[in-house]
């Protein structure tokens, strides 16, 4: 080993840029001391001193003269070149030396020309801060990400700019290239190589990026050998343009609202820039729920609207239709390379990919549920991060496990795990079990998924949680739920949720095996092994009360409704169950310690196969279902 600093990954974006770290613990994102995961790639030139990030983003209203945005779009560019992109700029580009481009600040001494390789290396030395903040050494050294498409010259500018922040760029990786390996695509598992072919679709927040990837097993310091099969895309559609179509609607509804006679053009500039300050927060306001709020005052007026996410879609769905043609142009591209091959995986990248609009349009064009567990705005750093890992030294097949350390399940009502894959399993691994509901007339379901070896959730590590929507109100008991888990060649994991009655679905991607070091898993391990007795004694009695609950319930109703059919003897032995189990239900909710499972389980058994009788008169009188047996989960 080296003594210097580990590698880092950077993603030089074009509207925002981030730095990761891989290590023991896996890849993660490195966050400014605010907490902040990404710096916005705005950078302001004030009069000697210069603002890089939030600041200058928040900031660029004020400051359009002197804020450099988007800079990546000008690195390794002429100023002819970029003469197409200057309706987008606010600040002015002229050509430089042979022509390149330099942008124009105005100053005290007036104009300064500075170039994009300046500007890229100031949001390249914040990362870097961040980063030696973050692990408390220098750092020297990054792998930093660049589009596919990008020029020698292009490749060479981010190198000089990676140069002037004191950074040495080791490698320079295709940003699709790092996203597929963030998902351990392409790298050898178990020894064994395997070509895999796989689409990256990347829609940031001002260019759209389609890739057709083939990846081979590669040797030494190489990860894998990729090939890039087609590349497509639109360098200028993306997030931002969704932002504009909300803008413009409610512009117009605005105008229309003060009975403005020649419509939007004539808003208050201030209105127009509350209206556009906006429009961002609602379109991902927009990703999670159904309708987001706008507020906008005007004077002493207050103009308020309600966005829902299906008005939102049908504003932004041409701008996703084109996004979708140029995979249809990339994938007719890679056809014949592809040779009939199918698509191994589809990795969503860019912020944008947060809507669900995009997710739903990917999925039915490729005809396969794409890759969303990492976060679409930082696995390309997190794929940066793994190649800076592979060449500080560490072994590649390390990096990838075969076998799942912790065993995966989903938290069950009274707070208990029920294990679905159990650890050791070799990848792919794959297990289903049905659950039922608690309560009476539940429509939602929450499924939260835990890794760990402890028996009760508390003890666990949470990977997600998601939620079964939309169930037609049923007795307690009788949803059938079919939880399916599915940890695929790559180590992602897909938890679906089926009701088998209702037909309704629900899914979670995660990737269980990010960010847990090797001595947390051992620490896991030994605790689990220490609590092993009480945890299982605790996780009986938690799920003998759940399920004895439902009990209680089926067989008092069934007494209650045909006592008079039953003979008065059975009648009161049943009474005498009841009680004796209600009893055993009060104490244990009260203290789990203070009931003997072993008895409390026989009291259970004793009134499920006296109520046998019980249930035959029921049906007989053709009342209710017999209720479904099996675990139940908490009410969502
Ligand atoms: P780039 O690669 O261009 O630097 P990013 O991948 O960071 O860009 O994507 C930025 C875009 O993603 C912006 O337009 C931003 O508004 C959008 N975005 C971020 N989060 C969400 C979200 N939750 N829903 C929809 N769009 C989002
Ligand atoms: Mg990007």
């Amino acid at each position: 080993m080296r003594s210097e600093g580990p590698i880092i990954g950077i993603d030089l974006g074009t509207t925002n840029s981030l730095v990761a770290v891989s290590d023991v613990g896996g890849p993660r994102v490195l966050p400014d001391e605010h907490g902040g995961r990404m710096v916005p790639s705005v950078v302001r030139y004030d009069a000697g001193r210069v603002v890089v990030g939030p600041r200058a983003k928040a900031e660029l209203a004020d400051y359009p003269w002197t804020t450099i945005a988007s800079v990546k779009r000008l690195m390794g560019r002429s100023a002819a070149d970029v003469r197409a992109d200057q309706p987008y700029t606010a600040y002015r580009v002229v050509p430089g030396e042979r022509g390149t481009a330099r942008m124009a600040v105005p100053g005290v001494k007036g104009d300064r020309l500075i170039s994009p390789e300046e500007v890229s290396a100031e949001i390249l030395r914040r990362l870097k801060a961040i980063a030696e903040a973050n692990l408390g050494v220098p750092i020297t050294r990054a792998v930093v990400t660049v589009p596919a498409y990008f020029d020698d010259a292009q490749r060479q500018a981010t190198r000089t700019a990676a140069r002037l922040a004191g950074l040495e760029a080791v490698r320079l990786v295709p940003e699709p290239t790092a996203a597929a390996l963030a998902y351990g695509l392409g790298l050898p598992k178990g020894g064994n190589g395997r070509v895999s072919h796989v689409a990256v679709y990347d829609l940031g927040g001002g260019t759209f990026d389609i890739s057709v990837l083939r990846l081979t097993p590669g040797e030494g310091d190489e990860p894998f050998f990729f090939q890039v099969l087609a590349v497509g895309g639109d360098t200028h559609l993306g997030g931002d343009d969704m932002d504009h179509r909300i803008t413009e609607a409610l512009r117009g509804e605005v105008a229309r609202w003060l009975g403005l006679p020649e419509g939007a053009n004539e808003l208050p500039e201030a209105t127009g820039r509350q209206i556009a300050a906006q429009a961002e927060g609602v379109k991902i306001r927009l990703s999670d729920a159904e309708s987001a709020a706008v507020r906008i005052e005007i004077g002493s007026r207050l103009f308020e609207r309600v966005i829902t996410r299906a008005e939102f879609e049908a504003w932004v769905a041409p701008l996703v239709e084109r996004t979708i043609e140029c995979c249809r142009r990339a994938m007719a591209g890679a056809e014949r390379a592809l040779a009939d091959a199918p698509l191994d995986a589809v990795v969503l990248v860019g912020g944008a990919t947060r809507m669900p609009l995009v997710r739903r349009r990917v999925a039915e064009f490729f005809g396969i549920e794409p890759y969303t567990a990492l976060n679409p705005d930082e696995v390309v750093a997190l794929g940066a991060a793994v190649q800076g890992q592979i060449l500080s030294g560490a072994r590649r097949d390390a990096l990838l496990l075969d076998v799942l350390p912790l065993s995966l399940g989903i938290e069950t009502a009274g707070g208990a795990v029920a294990k679905i894959i159990v650890r050791n399993s070799t990848v792919p691994a794959q297990a289903t079990e049905m659950f039922s509901t608690q309560v009476d007339g539940q429509t939602s379901i929450r499924l939260t998924v835990f890794q760990g070896e402890r028996e009760m959730a508390a003890d666990c590590r949470k990977l997600g949680e998601f939620h079964l929507r939309g169930l037609p109100p049923m007795p307690a008991g009788v949803p059938q739920v079919e939880v399916k888990f599915l940890v695929d060649a790559n180590g992602v994991l897909n938890v679906s949720a089926h009701e088998r009655r209702s037909g309704r679905r629900a899914a979670l991607q995660v990737v269980p095996n990010h960010g847990l070091t090797p001595e947390e898993v051992e620490r896991i391990e030994r605790e689990s092994l220490t609590h092993a007795r009480e945890d299982m004694a605790r996780h009986r009695v938690v799920d003998l009360i759940a399920n004895s609950e439902l009990d209680l319930k089926w067989v008092g109703e069934g007494l209650a409704r045909h006592r008079a059919a039953l003979d008065p003897a059975y009648a009161a032995e049943l009474d005498g169950m009841l009680a004796d189990l209600r009893g055993f239900v009060d104490r244990a909710r009260a203290d789990w310690r203070s009931v003997e499972p072993e008895s409390f389980a026989k009291a259970k058994e004793a009134l499920d196969r006296a109520s046998v009788r019980l249930q035959e008169v029921a049906i007989a009188a053709s009342l209710r279902q017999p209720p479904t047996r099996g675990s139940v989960i908490g009410s969502g």
